[in-house]
């Protein structure tokens, strides 16, 4: 069994889903669905306006768009069409976006599993089971390191700043804190640190490093690293895409206090977030091959379906 795939959106997501489909036993990739009529890759592209002709060769369609605008603008119609899989990251719409995606894939006959990935995705699913175990728990999620996109925007805005990445560290303290049952402590702003590289001429370096620290909501409160380089040292340390981090759960159980931690460190969050949503790809497959439609979450869909082994196999190595 071949399960058929194709990818719609082809930015670092899509590029990533493609190479894992390349390494997946189970799966083949069909072709990628485009906004744009050239892209770079060997895979075959259609116009995404045609997607609909296709809808009998692929069983499976990965939806790599932005979640800013494509995802609620145009998930619902692919759902309606094919069983999808999405990284939608606006957490506080997921529940609509759910609901949405539910009423779609159900009157189609269709299977669409929402907001897979890392958070929301793996971090939820780790949520979830770790408040699960305790009568009441601390729950504390870090970010990072990581690239965040929105403060390397916000550098690239400030007049004479040629080249910026920001990364968000979580502070060890805080996760000390955490990890001892004392996360109630632990506030947003003093559980990260603000790390900048930023490329500039040597004139423009105080005035820029002082309109960093003293803009509100993106860097006032925090504690803030600038780091000015050259050109060149950018170009060979700061390309990537890493980021990562803790959910950490503590609760007391009859006296004892115990806590649950679950990391990522990641070296590419696009080819990881790939990852994962291609081993949901599996299970959006067998969901509806089981005969079910409809949204799934991933805290609804039974961890046995991502993997490509047999349930047999796993108890054996796993359970
Ligand atoms: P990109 O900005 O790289 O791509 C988004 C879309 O933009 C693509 O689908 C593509 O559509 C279009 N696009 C990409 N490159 C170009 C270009 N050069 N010119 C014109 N259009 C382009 O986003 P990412 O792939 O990095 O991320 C996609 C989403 O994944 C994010 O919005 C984020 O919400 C989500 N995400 C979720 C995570 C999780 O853990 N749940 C983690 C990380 C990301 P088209 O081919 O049609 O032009």
């Amino acid at each position: 069994m071949t399960i058929r795939t194709a990818i719609v959106g082809y930015g670092n997501l899509g590029r990533s889903v493609e190479e894992n489909i390349r390494n997946q036993p189970d799966m083949e990739l069909v072709g990628i669905f485009s906004r744009r009529a050239e892209l770079d890759t060997d895979t075959p592209v259609y116009p995404v306006a045609d997607i609909d002709s296709y809808r009998d060769s692929v069983d499976v369609l990965f939806l790599c768009l932005g979640s800013a605008t494509d995802i609620p603008e145009q998930a619902t119609a692919f759902a309606a069409s094919f069983s999808t899989v999405d990284t939608y990251d606006n957490h506080k719409k997921i529940p609509a976006h759910y609901e949405a995606m539910d009423e779609a894939a159900a009157d189609n006959g269709n299977v669409a599993i929402v907001s897979t990935g890392w958070d929301p995705g793996l971090f939820s699913l780790n949520r979830t089971i770790a408040s699960s175990i305790f009568p009441t728990s601390q729950q504390n999620t870090f970010w990072g390191k990581g690239v965040s996109q929105g403060h390397s925007d916000a550098l690239r805005r400030i007049d004479g700043v040629k080249k910026a990445v920001q990364y968000t560290i979580p502070r060890e303290d805080a996760i000390e804190a955490a990890r001892g049952g004392h996360g109630a402590d632990v506030t947003g702003h003093g559980a990260h640190l603000r790390q900048c590289w930023v490329v500039a001429d040597e004139s423009e370096h105080d005035r820029i490093r002082e309109e960093i620290v003293t803009m509100p909501d993106y860097f006032v409160g925090y504690e803030v690293e600038v780091h000015f380089i050259s050109q060149e040292d950018f170009a060979r340390d700061h390309q990537g895409l890493p980021h990562g981090g803790h959910v950490i759960t503590s609760g007391t159980l009859g006296g004892t206090t115990n806590a649950v931690e679950f990391s990522l460190a990641l070296e590419s969050n696009p080819d990881f977030t790939a990852a994962v949503q291609v081993a949901y790809g599996r299970a959006a497959y067998r969901l509806k091959d089981a005969g079910l439609t409809g949204a799934f979450s991933v805290l609804e869909v039974p961890p046995y379906l991502l993997a490509p082994e047999s349930l047999e196999e796993l108890l054996t190595r796993d359970v």
